[in-house]
């Protein structure tokens, strides 16, 4: 029951701590997440800051180049004088720029009619330049028209398109752009230096950081991708399968903020992706942007060192919190149900019973409220004293030790005792004082007092109505036998030491009173008798009226010349009573171990007096011969 009831607590523990735990490294593991994406943000567009000006810087490289070639001494003399030797001088001169960049797909030379004469394409798998040779006419195209426009000194931009590279199976399609610059000789316009730019590679460039995830893609002016890495397919608005892999498609919210003039933020958490992102004006000619998106996974992985020392941290916690949770809870459930049988006790102590706890010398260590109101005093005053020997005071200090003498015996005592309380009540109680054992020696002894003293009232008010005579209030003839009984008793225990009279009283003539006076004033003559006889007996004298004018008188510690002269006096007093014009005859006897003999002798000697005249006293011993 108790093992269980620690295994439900441990759950419930365990459930709350592990719920604690969860929420709060939960947050921890959200805030750490957010903490290594403003991170990744921040890198992200230091990134984006260095390919701006990278890309800035390989187009003055592209610029420059073709400047150098569009005004070259090759070039030169080939136009003016195109033969082997010339061709072959300009085919070294554009290998050597090809070669140079690498990241220029080709370099050619177009002539005034739209001829490509000359042609250098760079090999990246062989890291090599390629002369092409045959002859290709453009001069119907819209990028030759494009070219006839230029001015003078202008280098002109023909926006990127898809090559189909037929050299390459892992690039099928290649986004490419055209840089032109025209070759004049004294103004007269020969030719054009066209070099073709692979925008795949040149991204490569614009990365400096060794991480892949922050390469950064080229997004067109239409949402569709130019090239990069961690996007979207490439040219989805040419190519058929990629069609609708637009950024507008799959990243909507991004998409409106990049296309406002200026935008609120640099980067937008869409859909779990990061995406971080840098308009540039006029890039070869066209508006782009350059973004980096991290993916969840690539987000999850960048903050996953720290976040599994979140988690490293939260299943620490969690186990530290369970090895104190067990002890904690067992204490705590120990704790609790003591907790709960002090309160039972204390409700079992506060019931309707006086109780006192006392220490093995009896020193009282705590009463309960029924103690404190029935016998008047507080826990505190009580606290440290032998209470029981002052509510045992009356009875005296031999009925005390009496009463600790069968405790220590028994281990039990109780009975009925009167107890005296600090201001002098006495109450009828029933106590029970209780020893406690532990480990074979007396530790307390709880002691309970039911106060029965009301009840004890009551019963003594109903046993004195049933043994007093209603008409003199005197002891009636049963109460009468009873005492005699007693009495018998007592000389039978003590018969040397112990000698009792027995005086039966009978009013003379009595007929008489009634027929003369009346019942009623008869019996007030025997009321005044009653109260005569009172009067002159001692107070340890038993004095009863056992019939209609007869009375009995019990003297204890009385001898029988002593009873006689009690008992003349009573005749005496009866006799010059002047409210009284009647007198008694007696007949006094000696009480031996017969009752029934000591009342027949008593009753021969008043016989006696009756005989011999009345208004006399007769005595007539047990040890007389008696018929
Ligand atoms: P004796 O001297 O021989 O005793 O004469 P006596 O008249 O007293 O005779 P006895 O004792 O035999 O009669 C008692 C009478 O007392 C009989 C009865 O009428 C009367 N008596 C008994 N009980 C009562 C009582 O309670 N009240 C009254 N008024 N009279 C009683
Ligand atoms: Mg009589
Ligand atoms: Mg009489």
């Amino acid at each position: 029951m108790r093992y269980s009831k620690i295994i439900v607590a441990f759950l419930i523990t365990c459930a709350l701590i592990t719920a604690g735990i969860v929420t709060f490294y939960s947050y921890r593991y959200d805030q750490v997440q957010a903490a290594s994406n403003q991170r990744s943000i921040r890198e992200a567009i230091n990134q984006l800051s260095y390919s701006e000006q990278e890309y800035r810087n390989l187009r003055d490289q592209v610029f420059s180049t073709i400047s150098l070639l569009s005004h070259g001494r090759s070039a030169y003399n080939y136009v003016e004088s195109p033969n082997l030797v010339t061709r072959n001088q300009l085919q070294l001169a554009l290998a050597s720029a090809a070669n140079g960049q690498k990241w220029f797909d080709g370099v050619g030379f177009i002539d005034v009619k739209g001829i490509d004469t000359v042609h250098v394409d760079y090999l990246p798998s062989i890291h090599k330049t390629k002369a092409l040779d045959g002859v290709v006419d453009i001069s119907q195209t819209p990028f030759f028209q494009y070219a006839q426009s230029l001015e003078e000194e202008q280098i002109g931009v023909w926006a990127a398109e898809l090559v189909n590279a037929p050299d390459s199976f892992t690039k099928p399609y290649t986004p490419m752009i055209q840089v032109i610059a025209p070759v004049s000789v004294l103004g007269v316009r020969k030719g054009y230096i066209v070099i073709s730019v692979d925008m795949s590679m040149m991204v490569d460039k614009l990365n400096y950081s060794p991480k892949n995830d922050l390469t950064p893609a080229i997004v067109g002016s239409n949402g569709y991708m130019v090239t990069g890495k961690n996007m979207l397919p490439f040219y989805g608005d040419v190519s058929n399968q990629y069609h609708g892999f637009d950024l507008a498609t799959f990243f909507p919210k991004t998409w409106e903020i990049m296309q406002a003039q200026t935008p609120a933020h640099n980067y937008l958490m869409e859909d779990m992706n990061l995406i971080v992102f840098k308009p540039i004006d006029k890039f070869f000619g066209q508006s782009i942007h350059l973004v980096i998106r991290f993916t969840p996974k690539q987000l999850n992985d960048r903050a996953r060192h720290e976040l599994n020392d979140v988690v490293k941290e939260g299943f620490f916690v969690f186990m530290i919190m369970l090895v104190f949770a067990l002890p904690t809870i067992s204490m705590s459930l120990h704790y609790y149900h003591r907790n709960i049988e002090s309160k039972l006790a204390r409700a079992a102590l506060d019931g309707m019973t006086a109780v006192m706890i006392s220490d093995k010398s009896h020193q009282v260590i705590m009463v309960n409220k029924e103690f404190e109101a029935m016998i008047g005093l507080t826990s505190k005053e009580v606290r440290g004293h032998n209470a029981l020997k002052t509510l045992l005071s009356h009875n005296g200090m031999e009925f005390i030790l009496n009463v600790l003498e069968q405790v220590d015996q028994n281990n039990l005592w109780e009975g009925e005792v009167e107890c005296v309380t600090p201001e002098g009540q006495m109450l009828t109680t029933i106590m029970r004082i209780q020893a406690i054992i532990e480990a074979g020696k007396v530790s307390y002894y709880i002691t309970s007092i039911v106060d029965i003293s009301e009840r004890k009232e009551l019963e003594n008010r109903l046993r004195e109505l049933s043994e007093k005579d209603s008409l003199t209030h005197l002891w009636n003839r049963r109460k009468f036998e009873r005492e005699l009984m007693l009495q018998t008793q007592l000389v039978e225990r003590y018969p040397n030491d112990y000698s009792v009279c027995l005086c039966l009283i009978d009013i003379d003539y009595f007929k008489r009173v009634n027929d003369e006076q009346g019942h009623d004033q008869g019996d007030k003559v025997i009321v005044k008798v009653a109260d005569v006889l009172s009067e002159k007996l001692r107070a340890t004298d038993f004095l009863a009226r056992i019939g209609g004018e007869e009375f009995a008188v019990i003297m204890p510690h009385t001898s029988t010349p002593e009873a006689q002269v009690v008992v003349e006096r009573l005749r005496q007093a009866i006799e010059l009573d002047e409210g009284l014009t009647i007198t008694i005859s007696a007949g006094i006897s000696d009480l031996s171990q017969d009752s029934t003999r000591s009342y027949k002798c008593a009753d021969i000697a008043l016989y006696e007096s009756k005989t011999l005249g009345r208004n006399q006293v007769s005595l007539c011993l047990t040890t007389d011969e008696v018929a």
